[in-house]
């Protein structure tokens, strides 16, 4: 193998290319952040919980270490009254996840990607705010040009104008840019625009990767997944939450509990921090990263609900081998369920009543 380093689209050409996202939930799991400001001060405050993180999911099989930088913009920065950190934060995270793309597991670096997303100011009735929204994004496009990113990643979009205007500030930095929405509940962009539509329009606009993430699972997003890789022809990305979704609650912002917790969350809803009975299993992800492969789509991931077990299953579901493979379950030494000849036949015979 050469440890040239093959840009996003020769990988994408080639095959499939793995992308881990949900930075947020896992991290604050992990006890560096507070859920509901979620603002990745981790960076800054615990660099080595985030590179530790890296590079789990770098062993775990992601070719793209994504710079968390997810609401590390000038708006939530605002609300938290920290905007002297921004440019900082943002510096740092890109160093980190630099740093990591640069040290990989294998010969081939991995890319390294700068991140921009919804900003939760774009209001379709307010020209303001868009105007406000791109300063936004070139600030950190800017700094993510600066720190060596190799591609860009627009995410998490359910206005489609706000998707567009991420687009068009990534593609001046001249990068491969990926950019994918997370419409809401009602299945329609904020500004009224289909799901479709708004893909098709990103291709027009030049986005090399179109597709979506978070918000959704995999019952909730194939659908739309599907649709989408129909009518483009350029790369699809697929990356949904680790959530069962249905299609009464297409997303996990009102999913109910539905697995008789009665203990109710100071917040009301089981979203985000009691969600934990509504994850997916691995195979569930195993299933919809196959599915989608099969349909054409190269770029997977997952967002919300990610961790390096489940990276590592998108990741052989579409035959890869990775790093973390090396672990994949074997049960045939388990104490109770394992055929291997010392497993007494005392412990076999009990399995059905453990
Ligand atoms: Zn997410």
């Amino acid at each position: 193998m050469s440890n040239k380093k093959r840009s996003l689209i020769e990988r994408l050409n080639s095959g499939p290319v793995i992308c881990a996202e949900g930075f947020l939930f896992e991290i604050e799991k992990r006890g560096y952040m507070a859920s509901g400001e979620f603002v990745p001060m981790v960076s800054l405050e615990h660099p080595e919980a985030l590179e530790n993180l890296h590079r789990d999911f770098q062993h775990a099989g992601s070719d793209i270490v994504q710079a968390f930088t997810y609401n590390g913009h000038r708006e939530k920065m605002k609300i938290i009254g920290k905007e002297e950190l921004l440019e900082p934060l943002n510096r740092a995270a890109l160093k980190i996840a630099k740093k990591v793309a640069t040290t990989p597991l294998g010969a081939e670096p991995n890319l390294m990607a700068g991140n921009i997303s919804n900003s939760n100011i774009w209001n379709d009735k307010d020209p303001k705010t868009h105007f406000e929204v791109e300063k936004m994004f070139s600030e950190m496009v800017g700094w993510a040009t600066d720190e060596g990113a190799d591609m860009l990643i627009g995410e998490t979009f359910y206005y489609a104008e706000e998707a567009y205007t991420a687009l068009k500030v990534m593609k001046k930095s001249g990068l491969p840019s990926v950019i994918t929405i997370a419409p809401m509940g009602e299945n329609i962009m904020r500004d009224g625009v289909s799901i479709v539509d708004t893909c098709k329009e990103l291709e027009q606009l030049g986005g090399d990767v179109v597709g979506m993430n978070c918000f959704r699972g995999p019952n909730t997003m194939m659908p739309y997944i599907k649709e989408i890789r129909k009518v483009l022809k350029c790369h699809v990305a697929a990356l949904p939450i680790n959530f069962r979704t249905t299609e009464e609650h297409p997303t996990f912002f009102n999913l109910p509990d539905n697995n008789g917790c009665t203990c109710s969350t100071p917040h009301k809803t089981p979203f985000p921090t009691a969600l934990d009975p509504m994850q997916c299993n691995r195979y569930e992800i195993g299933k919809f990263a196959k599915e989608a492969f099969d349909l054409g789509i190269n770029y997977l991931g997952v967002c919300c609900g990610a961790n390096p077990m489940l990276i590592r299953e998108v990741a052989e579901a579409v035959g890869l081998k990775v790093p973390a493979s090396k672990y994949r379950e074997d049960m045939s030494t388990h104490m109770l369920f394992g055929t291997h000849k010392r497993i007494p036949k005392h412990q076999r015979d009990y399995k059905n009543k453990a």
